[in-house]
């Protein structure tokens, strides 16, 4: 079966040389750092994005493709609302199909007690006057046809939207370049240069960059870049599994899951699916430290992660990745250009029978690809969005937890802002990086 389409075998598409100043370096050619880099050049910012393998290759082209505001923590909703509208925005500026649809959301009930869960956030979803409803077991099965099951009931929400992740971020860093972004792919930034507690620059394997202002959006590998200079974020990745259809009569266009199962209308009329369950968690030396703080998670869904004793070599958590090295020797960025973890063949079985099992008339339809992703993770399921306090002019935006695709170009606006200065229109004190040292109780957010 075939993997996944981007590899490190692919053509650059951003070359380098890197230049030898910019005002604005970010590291990390994902969601995060590709919209943060649009929203500055939009403001004529002079901003350099480095890119260790190719821009979306990891979690940001991997995804599912929902841009949901459901199921949201209250503290995301009103930076995601914005995203919607910015997804609109930049999905007309770049002038490229991104399979940008408004078709909805939906999660499945099995039983009453998800519908409690559902009504939870149906209070939230009043405050900010969204269109999301509960249905009842028929209006359930009158939205996506042909299931074989009844299901209690379902929370929808119709205006939630869908892209296509491997078009859209490689569409909005061509919209970036064109306002002034300068990209370079295939260089790994391997370490800041800092004096007197300020940020001077950044060593890239291609040279030294001479900057004040630094934001790290490395998606899985923020943690080891930062712990490098002593700042500590509690960061892990899970492992998780996707696959795709061929093309199929249509039984839904929007984004729908249970506890087994979720699919997701492409714009090529395939599924894209995913298994329900537990996620693989690989232990390493990070793992052990930071444990005490994933309890609060793992005592809310103990049987959510399956665990793996050796984190692969060369993994941002692995037993022999190294923790130090020096800025003119290679860094474990350059080593791993893609993180791209093979998809787990007992995940891809159970997925093709749970979709099967639910849609009877599929029985004879084959999965045409199926790939890795490794979601990084923070205790608390919502991510660090700050300036750093004890480094000026370091800035961080990671820990998205499996869903930042959606959230992307409202955090890309929000951080823009954040590093100009500027009144930022929304309260990020859940997102701040402090949290897990000043004695916060862990608030979990919402897993899904
Ligand atoms: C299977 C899967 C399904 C998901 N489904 C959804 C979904 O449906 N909806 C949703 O909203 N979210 C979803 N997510 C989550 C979403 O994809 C991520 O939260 C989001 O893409 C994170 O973006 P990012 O820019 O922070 O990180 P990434 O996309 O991981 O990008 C980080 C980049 O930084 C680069 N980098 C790291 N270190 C360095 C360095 N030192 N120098 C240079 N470059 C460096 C990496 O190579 C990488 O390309 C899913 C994730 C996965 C894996």
């Amino acid at each position: 079966m075939p993997t996944f389409p981007f590899t490190e075998a692919d053509p650059i598409q951003h070359p380098g040389p890197p230049p030898k100043a910019s005002e604005v370096v970010i590291v990390g050619g994902g969601i995060i750092g590709v919209t943060t880099a649009l929203f500055l050049a939009s403001r004529n910012i002079p901003v350099t994005l480095l890119e260790k393998g190719r821009v979306a290759a990891e979690q940001s082209s991997r995804n599912w493709g929902w841009i949901r505001k459901q199921g949201r923590d209250a503290d995301e909703l009103p930076i995601v609302i914005e995203a919607c509208r910015l997804w609109r925005q930049l999905a007309d500026e770049c002038g490229e199909d991104i399979g940008l649809n408004q078709t909805g959301v939906t999660y499945l009930a099995n039983a009453d007690k998800d519908m409690a869960k559902f009504e939870e956030f149906m209070r939230i979803a009043a405050i900010h006057e969204l269109d999301t409803r509960l249905l009842d077991t028929d209006q359930t099965a009158k939205l996506i046809t042909g299931m074989s099951r009844r299901f209690a009931g379902a929370m929808t929400t119709p205006s939630d939207m869908r892209a296509e992740p491997w078009l859209a971020v490689p569409a909005l860093a061509r919209l970036a370049v064109r306002k002034g972004v300068r990209i370079v792919e295939s260089c790994a930034a391997r370490t800041l240069d800092i004096a007197a507690g300020r940020i001077k620059g950044v060593w890239t394997e291609a040279g030294y960059i001479e900057t004040s202002t630094v934001l790290v959006a490395g998606g899985a590998w923020s943690s080891l870049f930062l712990a490098r200079h002593g700042v500590s974020i509690p960061q892990l990745s899970v492992r998780v599994t996707v696959a795709a259809t061929e093309p199929l009569p249509e039984i839904y266009a929007g984004a729908a899951a249970d506890d087994h199962i979720a699919f997701r209308c492409r714009q090529d009329g395939g599924y894209t699916l995913a298994a329900g369950g537990s996620h693989l968690l690989y232990l390493g030396p990070d793992a052990f430290r930071h444990f005490t703080q994933y309890l609060p998670a793992l005592r809310d869904n103990p049987f959510g992660t399956r665990y793996f004793p050796f984190a692969p070599s060369g993994y941002p958590d692995g037993w022999s990745t190294p923790r130090d090295w020096a800025p003119d020797s290679e860094s474990p960025f350059e080593r791993m250009r893609v993180l791209s973890p093979a998809p787990e063949p007992a995940k891809l079985r159970s997925i093709e029978r749970n979709f099967k099992q639910l849609f009877p008339r599929f029985e004879t339809v084959r999965l045409k690809a199926g790939w890795g992703g490794m979601i990084d993770a923070m205790p608390d399921v919502v991510p660090v969005v700050d300036r750093v306090q004890a480094i000026g002019g370091l800035f961080v935006a990671t820990g998205m937890c499996g869903h930042g695709f959606g959230i992307g170009p409202g955090i890309g606006r929000v951080v823009s802002d954040m590093i100009r200065g500027n009144a930022i229109g929304h309260d990020l004190s859940r997102f701040r990086l402090p949290r897990f040292y000043d004695g916060s109780p862990v608030r979990l957010g919402p897993a899904l």
